[in-house]
């Protein structure tokens, strides 16, 4: 049994102003076996929460901890934190050229597990993973993330979500820009992932039809830098109806 602690979580950015604070104090704990879907309008700081999550150099924590098992991560590099068992799949995934597909989730999967995959079963895996999300076996030759659709990115990172098998995944808008069939491939991905029971998930979205697929046990309302307002599957299907207009009014009150 694992535990991510999002505790008090303050975090800014530089802008040419000078910082703006982006998330104003977020809590949120998730435990292995746990689905957390966080649902929130545009701007309001959902992918600033996973960038801080996966530590990215232009968030800046003011406050508050991320404790995995107890340990804060946020004092831990990129890859240790990697190491440590989280994973992030960003909303505007990065291009690496000049990298294959099969170079970079060897190099990952090396620097997750301390030694190298053996060659042999390594090569089976990758396929596997990949006609599981049904990309053809030559997609591994390709540069990562070079001309891909949006489609191929996302099945990508879930091949390299059920390849690497992380504690915790932090999937940021893994549904934007997907038709139909791909939404189903990713989406089973995703549970085949969670099916191992002891695997976490907050799943960022704006949208309720990935819900129809991946079952949450919680849903988050994520508005102006903070939960304004958490609850089961039932909260997903009110959003759908009523939308988000009450939570930002509620906000900008304050
Ligand atoms: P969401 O994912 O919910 O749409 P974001 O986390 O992307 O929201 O952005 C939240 C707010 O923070 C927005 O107002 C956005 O313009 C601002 N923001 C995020 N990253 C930066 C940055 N690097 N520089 C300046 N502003 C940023
Ligand atoms: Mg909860
Ligand atoms: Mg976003």
């Amino acid at each position: 049994m694992s535990t991510l602690e999002i505790k008090n979580l303050h975090v800014s950015v530089e802008t040419e102003d000078g910082a703006k604070e982006i998330l104003r104090g977020v809590d949120l704990t998730i435990k292995s076996g746990e689905v957390h879907a966080i649902m929130g309008p545009n701007g309001s700081g959902k992918s600033t929460l996973a960038y801080s999550i996966a530590g990215h150099p232009k968030y800046t924590v003011t406050d508050g901890e991320v404790l995995l098992d107890g340990e804060n991560i946020l004092e831990l590099t990129v890859d240790e934190r990697a190491r440590a068992g989280l994973f992030l799949a960003m909303q505007y995934p990065v291009e690496v050229p000049g990298v294959s597909v099969a170079n970079f989730l060897r190099t990952a999967k090396t620097a997750i597990d301390g030694e190298a995959p053996k060659l042999r079963t390594w090569v089976k895996d990758v396929n596997a993973a990949l006609e599981r999300v049904t990309l053809d076996p030559t997609f591994a030759q390709r540069s990562v993330n070079e001309g891909f659709s949006g489609g191929e990115k996302k099945r990508h990172e879930i091949a390299q979500l059920e390849l690497l098998n992380p504690k915790f995944a932090v999937l940021d808008e893994t549904d934007s820009g997907l038709d139909i069939d791909a939404l189903r491939v990713v989406s089973e991905g995703v549970n085949r992932y969670t099916s191992q029971g002891d695997r976490g998930v907050l799943l960022i979205t704006h949208y309720t039809r990935i819900l129809q697929y991946i079952q949450p046990d919680y849903v988050h309302v994520f508005v102006a830098g903070k939960l304004a307002e958490s609850g089961g599957r039932e909260l997903a299907e009110q959003l759908e109806s009523e939308g988000y207009d009450k939570y930002v009014k509620a906000a900008a009150a304050l």
